[in-house]
């Protein structure tokens, strides 16, 4: 298997080149064999004129649940616990393995044509999306969510997860996801952290997403919902912690200290009215920092543009600064520091040696031109439907596959 794009700009998101103009990418099995402006050598398989196209590494979707496009638009305009526990978790007790598979070849396929080549899952019946992942060719990290009182029964269906992915060449892996403090008592948090120690598995999971979660941790515990997770001993091992709206500074420097990845879904913040995480604070203490989507259920879509776009103007807003998180800064956030999250250290750039995870974007639609600078059209003018092809382990897992639209007056 063997892929050559000729004549394209590439965004490869490595500080040293950045963007190259008029570049080869060529791709043998699963890894980047190429990349520069001559042309490689040898015969390839497939090839793709990238004339007017935009390569980027994949787009890492560092939180989400996959299965939950079953409830976009479900319930909507309602604040957080009411949404949860009124709505949401009464609708996922009726859940099914099928309606599970159904969600996720949804969500799947949604985030594949809108150029997430890589997902890390929170959800139950990961079998399930498991299944739908390796037919449709993505990359990606499941973990069974995991909430009081059946423990023993997820942490079963997790070994059984580690099994089934075993072949799906390594495309596929399994971490362990313990929901939230609200929904995990100590013994099931202390069981998380002692089995991901065990195996060697990386923990996803909720944090200080709303004020009352943290009024309840208080309340409960005496201390934050960040300090009652170290604690407990979640982050003795790698961790990516969604949300972190409301963390004080002491918060702050505990995830710092740990290393624990910080994903920001400002999407779904924003819409559910928990709050806007202090992301520039973040990044200026040292804390990696990841996109994701959360849910369709909260977004109410995949597209993860959507993200980057948010978070690209959001904090300028808040901040009334408008040199605060540059357009660069915040692809690096969709790529590269998830990539570093979920443990990859051959993930997120456009590289030679690295996995051949890459999206191609038709930069020569009207809303992309004039384009006087890619990295900041990626940023503030793309959208998820302005991606042609998708390609996961070097093999072209999405086509657009649409004649380029005509207008009016091209026909009279
Ligand atoms: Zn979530």
């Amino acid at each position: 298997m063997s892929l050559l794009i000729k004549n394209v700009t590439a965004i490869t998101m490595c500080e040293e080149t950045r963007v190259l103009e008029n570049a080869y990418i060529a791709t043998r099995e699963n890894r980047i064999s190429y990349l520069g402006t001559k042309k490689p050598e040898g015969t390839f398989d497939e090839v793709i004129d990238g004339h007017g196209m935009v390569a980027m590494p994949g787009l890492i979707n560092a939180h989400t649940h996959t299965a939950m496009t079953l409830l976009r638009s479900y319930a909507d305009d309602m604040n957080l616990q009411d949404w949860l526990f009124q709505k949401i978790f009464p609708f996922e007790d009726t859940l099914t393995p099928e309606m599970v598979y159904e969600g996720s070849v949804r969500g799947i396929k949604e985030m594949l044509s809108t150029g997430t080549t890589c997902f890390h899952d929170m959800y139950f019946f990961q079998e399930e999306t498991a299944k739908a992942a390796e037919e449709l060719g993505i990359r990606g990290v499941l973990c069974e969510g995991i909430t009081d009182p059946v423990l023993e029964k997820k942490i079963e269906k997790t070994e059984k997860l580690i099994e089934q992915v075993k072949k799906s060449e390594g495309r596929l892996q399994v971490g362990i996801s313990p929901h939230a403090v609200y929904t995990c008592n100590e013994d099931t948090l202390k069981t998380c952290a002692d089995y991901a120690k065990k195996h060697g598995f990386r923990i996803h999971t909720h944090l200080s997403e709303t004020k009352t979660e943290n009024q309840d941790a208080e309340k409960a515990y005496g201390m934050s919902p960040t300090k009652w997770m170290e604690q407990c001993g979640l982050f003795d091992n790698p961790t990516m912690a969604a949300h972190c709206v409301w963390l004080s500074d002491e918060d702050i420097a505990i995830l710092k200290k740990y290393d624990v990845t910080v994903v920001h879904n400002p999407v779904s913040n924003l819409k559910l009215a928990s709050g806007i995480a202090e992301i520039p604070k973040l990044v200026n203490k040292g804390v990696n920092v990841a996109l994701g989507t959360d849910g369709a259920s909260s977004n109410n879509n995949l597209d993860l543009f959507e993200e980057i776009k948010l978070t690209g103007i959001l904090h300028k807003g808040t901040s009334l600064d408008p040199t605060m998180l540059p357009a660069w800064e915040v692809l690096k956030m969709a790529t590269i520091n998830g990539a570093k999250a979920l443990g990859f250290d051959d993930l997120g750039m456009l590289k030679t040696g690295y996995l051949a995870d890459l999206i191609l974007l038709d930069f020569e639609k009207p809303h992309l031109t004039p384009n006087h600078n890619t990295v900041s059209n990626l940023v503030y003018a793309v959208s998820g439907a302005d991606v042609a092809y998708t390609v996961v382990d070097g093999r072209i897992v999405y086509c657009r596959g649409m004649q380029k639209p005509k207008f009016l007056s091209e026909t009279l």
